[in-house]
């Protein structure tokens, strides 16, 4: 039973575009600062707005009903999801973060964690699908000219199209500064060669934003070598490779990309020439705490499924919920839990209230990521040898947990980013 109150799922948020609640959601969404927040940007309040609560209702309903019983097929076959994120996309569930003024529902990153734990509780390969537009979206938002995002954000509002991120390379994950594709200028024209790997959307994309080297200089820095690009995924020389066949998330199209001389035209430079590193690394602020909250929504479904099976299957005269060894792994699942979601709130909070939130965003996706591992193990455990068995649902979730350690910086580089900050404000 889902509580609260349960919003129309043939019409969602979509749904109220044309009615006149849209604009006191929109409205009110304008209030969320003063309303919850203290002047200092940081006061506490735990409950959600009334409109919060109906999104994440919404979320959940489409979540249990559409996306839940459709991910094992998902994840046997591999196949994209493209019907269900339509349906996603038609419900307003998809480009969460699009302004208004480009279409788009103009969400804040805390009403998008809301609704990326829910669709991940049903299936994170899908949720991991439906988030690379706003990964895409991300720099487009926050560096992209007034013709750009019409241009670019405006037609993800117009028809459920999906955009991805081209940063890594073979050669240059973590090392986001040894990226190798170049861009050259010709004319008016930049032309890119390279090959970028394991990027989501990769075969489905419409456009990508790309990230190439501009300066070849072997003195400049980082911060002066590369530039972002938007680039159109049907423009000449680029080859999709295959869909790579993953431990987990197999409803998500993950796939290497050659751009072999793709003329890209100075308009769709973002932002300043050879600031490109801070545009690309400038959206895991609002990503992160998104990545955290999906791993969230599949650690809850891990204690979900255990404590159900806890509670019907018996060992030794009694339920196995009532041996302590299960009941403490249960407990410890909750702790991760409610704690990883604190996290995944305050630093969405921050960002929504434009404070600076690089700290607090690679905590809670460390946090929640990991926690995430450990409950989808101990789910595995509580399963016993069912647990194994893809005739039930935990094994998938471990394969699933993975990846959120490793995709939008592992759990190393939170770390090092982590670590840094902490030492240079002591150094202040
Ligand atoms: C399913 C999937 C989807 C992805 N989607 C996208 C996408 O849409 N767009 C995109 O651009 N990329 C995407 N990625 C790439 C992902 O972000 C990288 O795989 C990740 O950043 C790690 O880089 P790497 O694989 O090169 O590992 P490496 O950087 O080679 O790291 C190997 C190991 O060394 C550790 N390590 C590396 N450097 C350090 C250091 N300085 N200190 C301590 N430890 C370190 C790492 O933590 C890791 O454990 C995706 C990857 C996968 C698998």
């Amino acid at each position: 039973m889902i509580p609260g109150r349960v919003f129309n799922v043939s019409k969602g948020f979509r749904g109220l575009k044309s009615s006149s609640l849209l604009p006191a959601f929109l409205s009110s969404k304008a209030n969320f600062s003063s309303s919850r927040v203290s002047s200092s940007g940081l006061g506490i309040n735990f409950d959600l707005s009334e409109d919060q609560v109906n999104i994440q209702q919404l979320a959940r309903k489409f979540s249990r009903e559409v996306i839940l019983p459709a991910a094992p097929h998902h994840d046997k076959t591999g196949e994209y999801p493209t019907e269900i994120i339509k349906q996603a996309w038609e419900l307003g569930l998809v480009n969460t973060h699009i302004p208004a003024a480009y279409g788009g529902l103009g969400l804040g990153v805390l009403d998008a964690g809301l609704v990326s734990e829910e669709l991940s509780y049903g299936c994170s390969g899908i949720q991991t699908a439906i988030e690379a537009n706003g990964l895409a979206e991300a720099p487009v938002i926050l560096f992209g000219n007034e013709e750009q995002k019409k241009k670019y954000l405006g037609r993800m509002t117009e028809e459920p199209l999906m955009a991805g991120y081209c940063v890594t390379e073979p050669g240059a994950g973590s090392d986001v500064a040894n990226v190798q594709t170049s861009a050259v200028k010709q004319g008016d024209s930049w032309v890119i060669n390279g090959n970028k790997m394991w990027i989501t959307n990769g075969g489905k994309a419409n456009w990508y934003f790309l990230l190439a080297r501009t300066n070849f200089d072997k003195n400049s820095t980082a911060g002066n070598s590369f530039t972002g690009f938007i680039v159109d995924a049907d423009s000449e020389g680029i080859t999709v490779g295959r869909k790579e066949w993953n431990m987990g998330q197999r409803a998500s199209d993950t796939r290497g990309i050659n751009f072999n001389n793709v003329v890209v035209k100075e308009s769709n430079v973002l932002g300043t020439v050879g600031k490109g590193f801070k545009i690309a690394m400038g959206a895991f602020d609002t990503t992160r705490p998104l990545v955290a909250s999906a791993a969230v929504g599949l650690a809850q479904r891990a204690l979900d499924e255990a404590t159900k099976y806890s509670l019907e299957r018996h060992t030794m005269g009694k339920p196995i919920s009532e041996h302590q060894a299960i009941a403490f792994m249960l407990a410890d699942m909750a702790i991760g839990i409610e704690s990883s979601r604190m996290m995944v709130y305050k630093s969405a909070n921050l960002r929504d209230n434009g404070h600076k939130n690089t700290y607090y965003a690679s905590i809670a996706k460390a946090l929640a990521s990991e926690t995430a591992n450990i409950c989808a193990a101990n789910a595995v455990q509580i399963f016993g040898g069912n647990g194994y068995n893809s005739e039930y649902p935990v094994e998938k979730l471990m394969r699933d947990a993975k990846i959120f350690m490793i995709y939008e910086g592992t759990s190393q580089i939170q770390r090092l980013i982590i670590s840094r900050l902490l030492i240079d404000s002591y150094k202040q």
